[in-house]
């Protein structure tokens, strides 16, 4: 099976995992704050925090930004679920802003009018999680204009975009947002097993961030509300979660954002080899805006004959092509059912959703590999 995605791993990788199994430090040590910052540094943002995996930065991001019950947060509908379940953990109440039609990205009209509404029924987001859909940034300059006038916080949801740029600037620098959440998951752009990091330029941000990650507790005696105690003294302020990232999977992170941007280049040429063979073949390709350049995490297609979708899937899976879908609208799901949505909700994420499939797209795909992808697809269709 060709999968639809691939970790690459390499010798140098290795070596560094196992020298720090060696070291002092297995969880939590010095590489992780090394990651950090050549993660900030790589980004352009002043601070950047490691956490076990990006549902748990995206969950730390809310509750440092103060998403609790009785507030609103809005996301994508075309994205993983854990997008929106953050703000379930705070007990916030979760809505969705539809998508554009040709590229699944969270659409700014739709938030605007969607705004327009809320303010109206007096229910104003405290926060919204827009999502780079593939690699691609989102029209952040547009989004942040909306959060300014209607003082709403940004997160962006950046799972898929660690490597791309918008208006020539790294992903992740937060001139638009607050907080910027990467993950490390195999099958993302660069990888720690399981881990994730949340940049961010606001100082008083990073350390709730850090806080939160860590039981809500502090060693740092400036920060003490009370100190009476030894040097031995910690003191839990808030109330946090064990989400911390080991410092074997920080290291390879650090060794892993050595190849960075040669992995974001190979998926771009591939990309690019994608969309010229697909030219002539009755199936869109998603266009990246001309002031952005995508990571490419995933390349997904648009059948332009949705019916033939459940087919094509279902031959190319069988022809050994680890063909996937990305994303079910998260509303459709049981649980979100269950709180109250309905099929129909948001329009254009739902005839996204049925006329997608994902191809697979990694840096190791080799151009045979590819065209077999090809090939196979052209059959089906
Ligand atoms: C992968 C992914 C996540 C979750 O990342 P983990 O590191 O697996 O927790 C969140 N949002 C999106 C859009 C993702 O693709």
């Amino acid at each position: 099976m060709i999968p639809y995605g691939r970790q690459n791993i390499c010798e140098e990788d290795i070596q560094a995992v196992v020298d720090t199994l060696r070291s002092d430090f297995l969880t939590q040590g010095p590489q992780v704050p090394k990651f950090e910052q050549s993660i900030a540094a790589y980004c352009g943002a002043r601070y950047a925090v490691a956490a076990s995996n990006a549902t748990a930065c995206l969950h730390i991001a809310c509750l440092a930004l103060g998403v609790e019950q009785g507030d609103h947060v809005w996301t994508s509908p075309i994205s993983f679920v854990a997008s929106s379940n953050c703000a379930l953990y705070c007990k916030a109440d979760v809505d969705f802003v539809d998508v554009e039609p040709n590229t699944g990205l969270m659409c700014t009209e739709a938030l605007r009018k969607k705004l327009q509404w809320a303010e109206q029924q007096n229910c104003l987001p405290k926060v919204v999680i827009p999502v780079h859909l593939t690699g691609q940034s989102c029209n952040m300059e547009e989004i942040a204009k909306l959060a300014n006038q209607y003082d709403f916080n940004v997160i962006e949801d950046a799972s898929h975009a660690i490597g791309a740029t918008y208006q020539k600037a790294p992903v992740g620098n937060c001139q638009y947002s607050d907080i910027c959440i990467f993950s490390f998951h195999p099958v993302k752009i660069i990888t720690t097993g399981e881990g994730g990091i949340a940049t961010t330029n606001d100082k008083t941000l990073a350390q709730k961030l850090a806080l939160f990650r860590s039981h809500g507790i502090t060693k740092d005696a400036d920060k003490m509300l009370q100190n009476d105690q030894g040097s031995w003294y910690y003191e839990q302020q808030d109330l946090g979660f064990n989400y911390r990232l080991t410092d074997m999977q920080a290291v390879l992170g650090s060794s892993q954002l050595k190849r960075l941007d040669s992995f974001v280049q190979q998926r771009n040429l591939l990309a690019t080899r994608y969309k010229e063979r697909l030219k002539d073949l009755p199936v869109t390709c998603i266009e990246v805006q001309p002031n952005a350049m995508s990571s490419y995490h995933l390349f997904i297609i648009l059948l332009n004959d949705p019916a033939k979708r459940m087919d094509v899937f279902e031959h190319m899976r069988q022809q050994g092509i680890g063909v996937n879908v990305h994303y079910i609208p998260i509303y459709w799901q049981p649980y979100y059912r269950s709180l109250g949505f309905k099929k129909g909700y948001c329009e254009n994420a739902e005839q996204f959703y049925q006329a997608i499939i994902t191809l697979p797209l990694y840096p190791d795909l080799t151009h045979a590999e590819q065209d077999q992808v090809i090939d196979t697809l052209k059959a089906c269709l």
